[in-house]
């Protein structure tokens, strides 16, 4: 018995990825999502179990999982994970910084990028955080967003609209 529900986008066609039953009950509980498919006789609360739920509001999948389970790698993508904070400064980031840099075979990927303002990202260039002597102390250390991040940001963006 699996304890993840898969996530429609609204209209029920496009998979969006999966999320922990809790997550997807509170996502109907919020009204953010209506049951697409369901154990039969197995009620869960006052719910039956759902195993696959769909967005009542259309998402704009920029920030979708694959079908693989993995967000799609972008630098605006790691401003919002960061928050625009700067990593190095605190100040606001409109950059994303490689945090190795790239030419010694580091790709751009979520785990070697953080947001960094433009002064932050001339000034170490090149170099490593260690060479450069500027550490990361502003956001924590990079990271992949799962899936419930990426709703989230989505929903954020949503709202903005
Ligand atoms: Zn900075």
């Amino acid at each position: 018995m699996s304890a993840y529900v898969t996530v429609y986008n609204q209209g029920g066609a496009e998979y969006l990825g999966r999320v922990s039953l809790h997550h997807a009950i509170t996502m109907i509980h919020k009204g953010k999502a209506i049951v697409k498919d369901f154990i039969e006789g197995a009620p869960f609360g006052p719910y039956e179990r759902p195993t696959a739920v769909e967005l009542v509001r259309y998402v704009h999948a920029k920030w979708k999982y694959d079908r693989k389970g993995v967000v799609p790698f972008s630098k605006k993508g790691v401003l919002r994970r960061d928050g625009h904070v700067c990593a190095y400064c605190g100040g606001h980031a409109t950059t994303v910084d490689h945090v190795m840099p790239k030419w010694e075979g580091n790709a751009a990927t979520w785990n070697n990028s953080v947001a960094a303002c433009f002064p932050c990202n001339n000034k170490k260039g090149g170099r490593s955080p260690a060479q450069a002597g500027m550490p990361i102390k502003y956001v924590r250390t990079p990271w992949t967003p799962s899936f419930a991040d990426a709703y989230r940001w989505s929903h954020v963006e949503d709202i903005r609209h």
